[in-house]
């Protein structure tokens, strides 16, 4: 058996004196999994994304991502957690808009140490990949929304992640840019990418995953497989 990709344990995480935001929850993702987050707003489904991204603390309970132990991380060892382990993607894609497509989907291997050269050409591949190879030498601002999105997905593959977390990718998109993504995921999903995608759009969890977790009142409240991601 190999390690699951995302293995939380009884995790609780609450807010001041609120209710319990997460409550013990439990949750194992296997690698090549794709898996959708979803619930109403309120429920504990950003909890949930910052803890597996090391961007906040559990109370109680472990949390553990390509074999690391994300809850004991300090501040250093979790940005150097989120550049080699994960990849992420926002709802509004936070590219920088000063630097080239190209050089926006480089900047993770950069940061990572890799040699400018060898950086450039896996960003060049991966836009190839992604089907926005012509637009590397653009800037952010003269894209589509979807295309930027394209953008932010090549730049989370950059370091080639055990993880790729998105949080609302379709939140921006018109309807026909949100397919393009969620066909995107699906097809990353398809060639073995861990995908968690957190989102509110019940039909992207349906096209692009093959697991829904239904988050209610910080506990799951629904676990399915569909078994047909495509
Ligand atoms: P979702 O992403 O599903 O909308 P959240 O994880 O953001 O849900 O929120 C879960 C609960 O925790 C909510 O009741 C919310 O008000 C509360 N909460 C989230 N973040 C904070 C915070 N930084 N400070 C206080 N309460 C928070």
């Amino acid at each position: 058996m190999t390690l699951p990709v995302i293995d939380m344990r009884e995790v609780s995480r609450r807010y001041d004196d609120g209710p319990p935001a997460l409550h013990e929850v439990s949750l194992t993702v296997r690698r090549g999994e794709a898996v959708a987050i979803v619930g109403p707003s309120g429920s504990g489904k950003s909890t949930l994304l910052n803890l597996i991204a090391g961007l906040d603390r559990p109370d109680t309970g472990t949390v553990s991502v390509d074999g690391v132990r994300v809850d004991r991380l300090g501040e250093a060892g979790a940005a150097l957690y989120r550049r080699s382990r994960i990849g992420m993607v926002f709802q509004f894609f936070h590219l920088l808009d000063d630097l080239t497509v190209l050089d926006n989907v480089a900047l993770p291997a950069r940061l990572a140490g890799a040699a400018r050269g060898r950086a450039e050409r896996r960003a060049a591949e991966l836009l190839e990949l992604l089907g926005i190879g012509r637009h590397g030498g653009a800037y952010p601002g003269r894209l589509s929304g979807g295309e930027r999105q394209r953008v932010a997905v090549a730049r989370a593959l950059m370091n080639r992640p055990a993880l790729l977390l998105a949080d609302e990718p379709t939140g921006a998109l018109d309807t026909a840019a949100g397919q393009e993504v969620s066909r995107l995921l699906s097809d990353l999903h398809a060639e073995g990418q861990t995908v968690v995608v957190v989102t509110h759009d019940l039909a992207l969890a349906r096209s692009c995953t093959d697991r829904t977790v239904r988050i209610a009142d910080g506990r799951i409240a629904e676990d399915v497989r569909s078994g047909a991601a495509r």
